[in-house]
């Protein structure tokens, strides 16, 4: 979806639109490898260990563990990043992103 929107935008000559969307396209390549791997941990049968996950406010980057000092996508500071959901949640979703689960009520 984003590379299509990138190409329509530089053909547009829009560079700020350009710029947005290649910033969702790599939160989005993060946040499919988080996806995989929690999906990977639910067929082997296992669950993910609980832990803290941080959620960049300024483009939605996700970090498992410790917030980084700076954010990869678009180089906000630590502060930038707030306590998000749990692991368990991750596993909701993905199960949910997937189609083999529904997220829980
Ligand atoms: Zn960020």
């Amino acid at each position: 979806m984003y590379p299509a929107f990138i190409k329509e935008a530089r053909a547009e000559g829009n560079a700020k639109a350009v710029e947005t969307f290649r910033n969702a396209n790599s939160v989005e390549r993060i946040h499919y490898e988080l996806y995989s791997k929690a999906l990977e941990s639910l067929t082997a049968g296992k669950d993910l260990a609980a832990g803290s996950m941080y959620v960049c406010n300024d483009c939605g980057h996700t970090v498992m563990g410790e917030a980084p000092e700076e954010c990869e996508v678009r180089g906000a500071s630590r502060s930038k990043f707030k306590e998000g959901v749990s692991c368990l949640m991750t596993v909701i979703e993905a199960l949910s992103f997937s189609g083999i689960g529904r997220p829980m009520p």
